[in-house]
């Protein structure tokens, strides 16, 4: 229930119930205070009745006894001349209001009756009256005959001693009970009654409001109370006194019936009865009213806050209208706006947190990728992963709050020069450029001069750090039309850019060691090497001294059930950075060892090389593995040799080196593969325990027709042997380079002109057909 309807309900209720109680006790009281009043004028309005009654008596007998003194009546009387007695009778009955008169012998006769002509023989019905009149002079009492109230006066005819009686009954009828009333001020609901036999009450006159009175009465039988009763009847109540009055014997009783009807008491009180549901009436509209007004002041106030704090429940912190009202309601309405403010500055903070960046306040990657998304598709787009791939040596160096103050002017530097592009920071490394509109060259374009910009240092005091931003570029739709994908593939651009001199390359798909047809690879190759799907092939390596073969390199050889043969260079790089290498090795190196075993077995003394990756480097097991093998297959460490690419040792870490350090102290060689190329300096390779050189094939291949290949292969050769190594030339493909080569000094020689690689059955023949024998255990021991 609103608080409104409440507020009306509770006005309602207690005026209701205050006005009804006030109703309630005005009608009590006025009932009760009129029932009392009711009671006494009753007992007063008795008393006074039965006086009138007897003043009228007096009255009657004054006239009666008038008639009595009467001479010419007495001698009639002394001389029972009965008709002048009647005549005089009926004319003075008249005039005293008498309906009825007798006149009775001393003994009690009626001797003339003015209601009956043959009075004869009949006695006077009420003795006791002619007793007292005798004794007093006069007697009077009310009677009942037949049905009728008279008032009955008896008085003694003197002469001078009582010779007779005249009795004078005057009717007690309504007449006379209207007449008394007018005289005394009676109530109107005046009545005489007696006993009618069939044990109720019949009326003997009525006064003019006396209808019913009668009715009212409790049956003969049971008792009538002296005190004024309480009857209702009929729908209508009444205070009623009914007083006996006094009858002579011979008598039926009467009773004097004087009512006093409440209703018709109560009736001019009704308007202080009725007043409070007027007033309640009344009340209630001025409720109402009230009501409204309250709810104006109070409860659309209210109403109003309910509302503003459903909307902020809602999100909607629009601060609510400050109510113009003072007081609580005004304190909590301001309470509510700084609330809803607090409430969205707070969220505001959170989103803001949400999507950005803290350090570089900048966007972060998840922000990035909803702008991305809702930009992709249709129109071209470029996005350029701008990576900083020297800052975790950085934050070694100078720590971390430094490279973070680094990063943010990154930011700063990058904002300035991308113009409307979206910048984001996607990676602790790495910030993302997202331009809409922007093709390649464009795109290019922008990644040479955000380059150039970071070739401007950060400084900060004395401190001055070279951050070098490299640059990988995806575009849209070319590379992708998702963010992921392109952030993907601007990635995998970025790794091919630290590779670039301009620091900057587009994604290159053929170059993308990820692309799915490349992974598809990758799962064949594990496949193959689960299903012996690999050879090993070996190329003779020539003792050049000795003129007999030394040893063999082992090179993997995949025939692809669906592609057909795949070189290895085609999926070895693939297979290092999808982390499938190590398998590949570990099967190399145990086919290898193996093959090892079995030329030994045959008395062959061969050194097998194996290749082994930068990667397996990091395989701190491998010392171990390696020497589980030769265990294993019983051959000596000093057959076998591992052979590692001049750029895979340059700059890896101590744990690598340790390794290789694990395996020389096995006694097993180790050979710098594709010597020359790379930009390793003699000095850092003194450290490593290396045993041989082997000069890349580029040097080789043309060595009869090139000078400066031969120089630099002289001077490799005699560097190598000063610095105590062994020298290997591979890519020997004439009779003039092996020459060449023999002459130079150089140790091994390996090259088509002296075998392809072969599998292993191909190679046992060439042993035994070609110019160069194998070197025999013997022979080596
Ligand atoms: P690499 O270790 O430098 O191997 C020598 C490469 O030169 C071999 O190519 C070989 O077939 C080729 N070669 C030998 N003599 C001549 C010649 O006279 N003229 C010419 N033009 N080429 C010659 P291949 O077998 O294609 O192997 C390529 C590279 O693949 C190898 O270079 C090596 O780095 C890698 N590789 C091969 N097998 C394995 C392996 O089992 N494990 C690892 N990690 N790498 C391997
Ligand atoms: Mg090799
Ligand atoms: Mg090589």
């Amino acid at each position: 229930m609103s608080f409104r309807r409440r507020l009306v309900v509770f006005l309602f209720a207690t005026l209701a119930v205050l006005q009804a109680s006030t109703a309630l006790f005005a009608y009590s009281f006025t009932r009760s205070t009129l029932v009392e009043q009711g009671k006494a004028q009753l007992t007063a309005a008795d008393a006074l009745f039965v006086r009138q009654l007897d003043e009228i008596g007096v009255q009657i007998a004054a006239g009666v006894e008038v008639l009595a003194l009467d001479f010419a009546l007495r001698q009639a009387i002394a001389q029972r001349d009965h008709g002048t007695v009647l005549s005089a009778l009926r004319n003075h009955g008249k005039r005293v209001g008498a309906t009825r008169m007798l006149l009775v012998a001393l003994d009690g006769a009626i001797e003339v009756d003015t209601g009956d002509s043959d009075a004869g023989s009949r006695r006077f019905g009420f003795p006791e009256l002619i007793d007292t009149a005798a004794a007093e002079g006069r007697a009077s009492s009310v009677v009942a005959i037949d049905g009728k109230a008279y008032w009955m006066v008896v008085v003694p005819v003197l002469a001078p001693v009582p010779i007779a009686f005249i009795a004078a009954g005057v009717p007690v009828d309504d007449q006379l009970l209207q007449k008394i009333q007018g005289l005394a001020a009676l109530p109107r609901d005046l009545a005489l009654a007696t006993d009618g036999g069939a044990g109720r009450w019949v009326s003997l006159a009525d006064g003019p409001g006396a209808a019913g009175l009668i009715r009212l009465l409790p049956p003969i039988s049971a008792l009538l109370s002296p005190e004024p009763m309480d009857m209702v009847s009929d729908g209508r109540e009444d205070l009623v006194l009914a007083a006996p009055l006094a009858t002579p014997p011979g008598s039926p009783r009467v009773i004097a019936v004087i009512g006093y009807p409440l209703a018709e008491a109560l009736r001019q009180y009704q308007p202080i009865i009725l007043a409070p549901f007027v007033l309640l009436a009344g009340g209630l509209v001025v409720a109402l009213a009230g009501a409204l007004l309250i709810a104006r002041s109070v409860a659309r106030p209210v109403e109003a806050l309910a509302l503003a704090t459903r909307r902020i429940e809602a999100g909607d912190y629009t601060p609510p209208a400050l109510l113009a009202q003072k007081g609580e309601i005004g304190q909590l309405s301001a309470a509510l706006g700084s609330m809803a403010r607090a409430i969205s500055e707070r969220e505001e903070h959170i989103r803001h947190q949400a999507s950005h960046d803290a350090v570089t306040g900048r966007l972060n990657r998840s922000a990035f990728d909803q702008i991305m998304a809702g930009r992709l598709g249709g129109e071209p787009a470029a996005l350029l992963m701008v990576g900083f791939v020297r800052l975790q040596e950085i934050v070694k160096t100078v720590g971390r709050e430094i490279a973070d103050r680094l990063m943010r002017d990154a930011g700063e530097r990058l904002a300035a020069v991308i113009g409307g592009a979206s910048l984001a920071r996607i990676s602790d490394t790495a910030f993302g450029v997202f331009a809409p509109g922007l093709d390649g060259d464009a795109a290019t374009a922008l990644a040479r001069r955000v380059v150039a910009m970071f070739e401007e240092p950060y400084h900060e005091g004395d401190l001055t750090i070279d951050a070098v931003a490299e640059i990988g570029i995806a575009l849209a739709p070319v590379h992708g039309t998702e963010g992921s994908l392109l952030l993907q593939r601007a990635d995998v651009a970025l790794f091919e850019a630290s590779r670039a001199e301009s620091r900057t390359a587009v994604y290159e798909p053929a170059a993308d060691p990820h692309r799915p047809e490349h992974l598809s690879l990758m799962s064949d190759l594990r496949t193959a090497l689960d299903h012996d799907g690999l050879r090993l092939f070996y190329q003779p390596k020539l003792d050049l001294a000795s003129g007999r073969v030394a040893g063999a390199e082992a090179l993997v050889r995949w025939q692809h059930p669906k592609r057909g043969f795949v070189p290895p260079d085609a999926f070895i790089s693939l297979a290092e950075e999808t982390g499938n290498i190590q398998r590949l090795t570990r099967w190399a190196l145990a086919s290898g060892i193996a093959q090892a075993a079995s030329w030994r077995a045959r008395g062959l003394a061969l050194r097998v090389s194996v290749n082994l990756s930068v990667r397996d480097l990091a395989d701190a097991e491998l010392p171990d593995r390696v020497a589980g093998l030769l265990s294993r297959h019983a051959v000596p460490s000093s057959q076998l040799m591992l052979e590692v690419t001049e750029s895979a040792i340059m700059g890896e870490p101590d744990a690598a080196i340790a390794v290789l350090r694990r395996l020389a102290e096995q006694g097993i060689a180790l050979s710098i593969d594709d010597f020359g190329v790379g930009q390793s300096s003699l000095s850092y390779l003194r450290r490593l325990p290396v045993r041989e050189l082997k000069i890349d094939k580029s040097f080789v291949l043309n060595l009869a027709q090139n000078a400066e290949d031969r120089t630099i292969v002289r001077s490799v050769i005699e560097l190598g042997h000063r610095l105590g190594y062994s020298v290997t030339a591979e890519g020997v493909e004439d009779e003039a380079a092996l020459a060449g080569l023999t002459d130079y000094g150089c140790d091994h020689a390996q090259g088509y002109h002296i075998a392809r690689p072969l599998p292993a059955d191909a190679f046992d023949r060439f042993l035994d057909e070609a110019r160069w024998p194998g070197q025999r255990l013997a022979a080596a021991s």
